[in-house]
């Protein structure tokens, strides 16, 4: 205890005020700062704690699925905000949709109902890496301020923070032009599941020339790049750059990279084309399919016409256009510990939407971890990360080793679990039963964590 350190979070929102009341129970003296109301973000309405910004829903309960099983954990720990959800819960069919206004009052009652929590109605615009007294918890979201997410880039290197999320069109499978467009594999080597609209030259030239002068949506304000204010900057990370701009480093750009026809044999012709784009499936209906690496920030009735320039898509329903929105993360791969440290600067760690983790639910956990393992370091102890097998572990795991280009911000899904041993996988072909199998072996790995942890 005579190691005790001091833990400043920063931001108000779900991560930051779990972080502080989980650090706060287990003994530690907590300065929370939120910067609302003296400057506000785009998203958030009120001066509250715990603003849900848009839905009131914390996702399923349905039994043995993947955001069931995050709040199971949750709940087994004492998730301070998840028991306020628990308690203003609304009726929403298999989720748990919340009442945000008494949501937010509980969260406040039980943060001025903690003694060892000071609240600090500031914007923080500078982070202490080698101040040796104080642990700081990073939890101010996808709308940092300018100023902090300036000073966040400074601590991780231009190139380690992310400013903008993008999304890829989706296409109604019903209108795409069946007898232009063929299914192959590169090589063909696995499976032909994609679907591929083949370019010959003038195509590709035609496509290329609207494509660069195609008119982009403005930047609001608020998305512009922080340290700058200028949109000309947007900071995106090269694994999804936005398709137009890929296109304008060089007429040949689209044809060596998401555009590449190498492998891809026409049946019509018997050779590739000059280039491609590709389909992929969106849903187990197959009636849906997203334009591979064709996130873009052109306005929509643009998109609309210039995607249509796509041999097989000139009659095609777009389902979703391409977006590019604000959402401040970390490029956390390369730069955060299990624990949430900064690899560079232990003394740092983040939490929430800002660390990769993408929901609601999922922040409130990730500021959970961050209060258990800050408590832990606080009071001189090695942080024990959460098991690989739990939902919290998994999540943590994705986040700390997702392949590094395109790492982007990720809900909580079976697919980050590790699959079952293969000898279950081959006895047991139904899912519900296998994910089943999954939650009971995850909860059996957290509560050993849970009983060596807390
Ligand atoms: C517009 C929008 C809509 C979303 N809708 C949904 C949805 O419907 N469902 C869902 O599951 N997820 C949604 N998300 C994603 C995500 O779940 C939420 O953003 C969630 O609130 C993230 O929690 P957080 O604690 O990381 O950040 P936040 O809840 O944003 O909290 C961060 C806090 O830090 C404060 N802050 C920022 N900078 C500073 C500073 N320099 N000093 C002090 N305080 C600061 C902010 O004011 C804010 O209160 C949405 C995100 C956005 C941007």
């Amino acid at each position: 205890m005579s190691q005790m350190r001091k833990i400043k979070v920063i931001g108000g929102g779900l991560a930051g005020p779990e972080a502080a009341l989980q650090a706060a129970k287990r003994g530690c003296t907590v300065d929370l700062y939120e910067m609302r109301p003296t400057r506000s973000t785009e998203a958030h309405q009120t001066d509250d704690f715990g603003e849900l910004v848009c839905s009131n829903s914390l996702k399923s309960e349905s039994e043995n699925s993947a955001p069931w099983l995050l709040k199971q954990e949750m709940r087994r720990v004492g998730s301070v905000l998840l028991a306020a959800a628990d308690a203003t819960a609304v009726p929403a069919g298999h989720a748990l949709a919340v009442d945000r206004v008494e949501f937010s009052r509980r969260v406040a009652e039980r943060i001025s109902a903690e003694p060892r929590i000071t609240v600090h109605r500031e914007e923080v615009t500078s982070l202490d890496e080698n101040d040796p007294t104080t642990l700081t918890v990073l939890a101010s979201g996808p709308l940092t301020s300018p100023a902090l997410a300036a000073e966040l880039q400074r601590l991780t290197g231009s190139d380690h923070l992310a400013f903008y999320d993008s999304i890829s069109p989706i296409v109604d499978a019903t209108t795409i032009d069946m007898d232009k467009v063929y299914f192959a594999a590169r090589y063909d080597k696995g499976t032909a599941d994609y679907i591929n609209c083949p370019f010959t030259k003038e195509e590709y030239d035609r496509f290329m020339e609207a494509l660069t002068t195609a008119e982009a949506v403005e930047a609001k304000d608020w998305e512009k790049f922080p340290a700058t204010g200028t949109a000309e900057k947007l900071q995106y990370f090269e694994g999804c750059l936005p398709i137009e701009e890929t296109a304008r480093r060089g007429r040949d750009t689209l044809r060596f990279g998401p555009m590449k026809p190498v492998g891809l044999t026409d049946p019509k012709t018997g050779r590739w084309p000059y280039a491609v784009v590709q389909l992929r499936q969106e849903n187990l209906r197959a009636d849906s399919y997203n334009l591979v690496g064709f996130q873009n920030h052109l306005k929509y009735g643009e998109q609309n016409r210039v995607l249509k320039l796509i041999p097989g898509l000139e009659n095609a329903t777009f389902l979703r256009y391409g977006q590019i929105h604000r959402n401040t993360y970390i490029h956390a791969p390369s730069l955060l510990t299990e624990t949430l440290q900064l690899k560079a600067h232990p003394n740092i760690m983040i939490a929430g939407q800002l660390s990769g983790v993408e929901g609601y639910t999922e922040s409130i956990a990730s500021g959970m971890l961050a209060g258990i393992y800050s408590a832990a370091i606080a009071n001189g102890e090695a942080p024990a990360p959460a098991p690989r097998l739990s939902a919290n572990g998994s999540l943590t795991h994705y986040i700390t080793h997702a392949e590094t280009k395109k790492f982007q911000p990720a809900n909580i899904t079976f697919d980050l679990l590790p699959p079952l041993e293969e000898d279950l996988r081959k006895k047991i072909r139904d899912k519900k039963e296998r994910h089943k199998l999954q939650c009971d072996r995850a909860l059996n790995a957290w509560e050993t964590w849970l009983a060596q942890t807390s």
